[in-house]
């Protein structure tokens, strides 16, 4: 599918929204010939105040693992807060990733091995996660918050992002019709 990679709406639409990250199954991986998933972990993958990943969590990676999917964690949170939720994961893990930058998830594709044509982004968050992916024309996967903030300025990041969800929304609605999805 070809697009204007310079647009702001190709940018910040996702490609991909699911409910829950276990909604993402290696199969479906597979399907689009993703080897590499770049995963941000608060409101992702578990809320701010959950330390450590819970069952289903390790669930999940397990299952990416068995497949061989590769699996990196990319927050813009600090590393006592990565280390601590990655000890029992033990996954590549960039802290203070400095998203929608790009750096960390360049070096995570190298230290995973993949290319960006095989790599996808999974997070919560369009003006970060899906642009940091947008940037580097990685496929972007995106999950609503699990536990949203109510301050202020998030309320005001997620206006920002409504148009792009109802961009994304109306894509979806095409390609389900059997448009172009264009
Ligand atoms: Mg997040």
């Amino acid at each position: 599918m070809k697009r204007n990679r310079h647009t702001l709406s190709y940018l910040l639409t996702p490609d991909y929204l699911f409910d829950r990250y276990d909604q993402i199954t290696p199969e479906f991986l597979k399907d689009l010939g993703i080897r590499g998933l770049l995963i941000d972990i608060d409101n992702t993958l578990a809320p701010y105040e959950q330390s450590e990943p819970d069952e289903r969590i390790h669930a999940w990676f397990d299952s990416l693992r068995v497949h061989g999917i590769r699996a990196a964690l990319i927050s813009n949170n600090h590393p006592p807060r990565v280390e601590r939720f990655n000890a029992t994961l033990g996954l590549p893990a960039y802290p203070d990733s400095g998203k929608p930058g790009s750096r960390a998830l360049l070096a995570a594709m190298k230290e995973m091995e993949v290319t960006p044509a095989e790599t996808a982004g999974l997070g919560d968050q369009l003006l970060t996660d899906t642009l940091a992916a947008h940037r580097l024309d990685l496929i972007s996967m995106i999950v609503p918050p699990i536990k949203d903030k109510t301050t202020l300025f998030f309320r005001f990041k997620r206006l920002l992002e409504k148009p792009f969800l109802r961009r994304y929304r109306r894509r979806k609605r095409k390609e389900d019709q059997g448009g172009s999805g264009k």
